[in-house]
């Protein structure tokens, strides 16, 4: 042994530091948590943690809010590691105050304070504007599907409880088609019984089923999760998962989520203006810029932000059928905005004809009457005539892909910019991802990731001390 480095003896006696604040290095990030939680008015953010009147005090929001801001930026998220950690880990013995809550205790808190644990998270992103680390001019717009702790196995749609009804089903012929041949052999055999035994088995499985069934169709979304009511199947990059669709708005220069939103709507479709104003309103700026992939491609969120001073910069999706058959893209028919007609590849004007509603849109409608004699209709249209449509605030979308046009960078940039918090809090939570359910608790739950996040992106950028001496002036 004299060769390595050798440990101390246990049994000699030796001069520890006299404070606890000495074995906690001076740049360690849980010195920015206590200054940060410390200086929190925490009277408005609506912590239900009543001092008590009479009997045992309970503990205050502070010290268990600095437990979970610790957990979460040291990957410790569950309740009960957190009551042993608070025990043993000398840097959470000086953050509370040598305070080690049982598991209840500390699980209750982040049930019960969602709201104010995530007004505690925008705080720190208001900190985070005050040390200029926000560009307060573009946000990259983006959701990232997170799972459940309800397992595929218990989340039932119309589709997959078709296949489980008809799995059952044939089993069970499959089982009784055997039976008849084992009762109808002499000697009588043996496995008659087992068979009947997994026949009726069967059976009990159809009966859950369907009464499960029932259930799904009742329903909104005709969709049923039993571990996790709220959590729904999506898809995400390809394959099914049961969980939520988490939206974030990350600021482009630093890589801080600057708004965050727990949803368990599979598409983003609808999410964009929400979240930009969200972002917004955090930044408190007049004008703000947002990218977004495709898949947020939405007229009337377009125009929401644009009405709201928000500059959306997104690709259209290119879901032409013409094109897919090899005919003229709608691209090409030219928009002539004073005599409101379209021109068409063959020179002709599709004049507008009528107005319809589709898809709680107003749809205007073009085509000529030269289509029938033109001479490279094969490459235009199947049908007698090319129509074209136009949706009544068409110019807004019109507008986003010249802006878009003159800004070809920003695509890439948004990538660079969402993948990074998602890809860091991904790593974070595991595999297993969130550990509570219902939507209101795994809202918490990414709050407090969010928070760990930022706050160590902070850290990272900035240094503890910056941080502190910005907190503490
Ligand atoms: S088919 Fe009609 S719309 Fe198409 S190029 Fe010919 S005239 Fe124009």
């Amino acid at each position: 042994m004299s060769k390595f480095i050798e440990g101390q003896d246990r049994s000699q006696g030796t001069m520890f530091p006299e404070r606890v604040d000495d074995y906690v290095e001076e740049d360690s990030p849980v010195r920015v948590i206590d200054v940060f939680i410390d200086d929190l008015d925490i009277s408005g953010l609506g912590f239900k943690a009543e001092p008590a009147a009479t009997g045992r005090p309970g503990y205050h929001p502070k010290t268990m809010l600095k437990l979970y801001v610790y957990g979460y930026l040291n990957r410790v998220q569950s309740s009960r590691r957190l009551e042993v950690e608070a025990q043993r880990n000398i840097e959470l013995m000086w953050l509370t105050g040598r305070l080690a809550p049982d598991f209840k205790t500390i699980a209750d808190f982040r049930k019960d304070n969602g709201e104010a644990i995530r007004l505690v998270c925008r705080e720190f992103v208001m900190l985070c504007k005050k040390l200029d680390l926000l560009s307060e001019k573009l946000v990259a717009i983006d959701g990232s599907k997170f799972k459940a702790v309800n397992s595929r196995d218990r989340n039932f749609t119309r589709a997959k409880m078709k296949r489980c009804l008809r799995d059952v089903e044939s089993a069970i012929e499959r089982y009784l088609a055997r039976l008849d041949e084992a009762d109808k052999s002499e000697p009588a055999r043996d496995d008659a019984k087992t068979l009947q035994d997994k026949v009726a088995k069967l059976r009990e499985e159809m009966a859950r089923l369907k009464k499960l069934e029932v259930r799904m169709l009742e329903a909104p979304d005709q969709q049923l999760s039993l571990t996790d009511p709220d959590a729904r199947s999506m898809n995400s990059r390809g394959t099914g998962v049961v969980g939520y669709n988490v939206q974030s708005a990350v600021d482009a220069q630093h890589h801080l989520i600057i708004a965050h939103e727990v949803t368990n709507v599979g598409s983003d479709r609808s999410q964009l203006s929400r979240m930009a104003r969200e972002a917004k309103a955090v930044l408190d700026v007049e004008r703000l810029d947002a990218v977004a992939d495709r898949g947020y491609y939405n007229g009337n969120e377009i125009r929401a932000c644009e009405q709201d001073g928000i500059a959306a910069y997104l690709p259209k999706p290119g879901t032409s059928p013409n094109k897919a058959k090899g005919q003229f893209d709608r691209a090409v028919f030219k928009y002539v905005e004073p005599d409101d007609e379209y021109e068409c590849p063959a020179g002709e004007r599709l004049i507008y004809r009528f107005t319809r509603t589709e898809a709680n849109k107003e749809i205007r409608r073009y085509w000529t009457s030269a289509c029938p004699n033109c001479a490279i209709k094969a490459q235009c249209t199947d049908g007698d005539y090319r129509r074209v449509s136009r949706w009544v605030h068409a110019d807004v979308v019109e507008r986003a892909q010249v802006r878009l046009d003159s800004r070809p960078d920003l695509m890439q940039r948004r990538r660079s910019t969402v993948e990074h918090p998602f890809g860091t809090i991904k790593s974070w939570m595991g595999s297993t991802h969130f550990q509570t359910k219902t939507i209101p608790k795994v809202s918490t739950e990414m709050s407090l990731q969010v928070l760990a996040y930022n706050m160590k992106r902070a850290i990272n950028l900035l240094g503890t001390q910056k941080i502190i001496e910005t907190i503490t002036a």
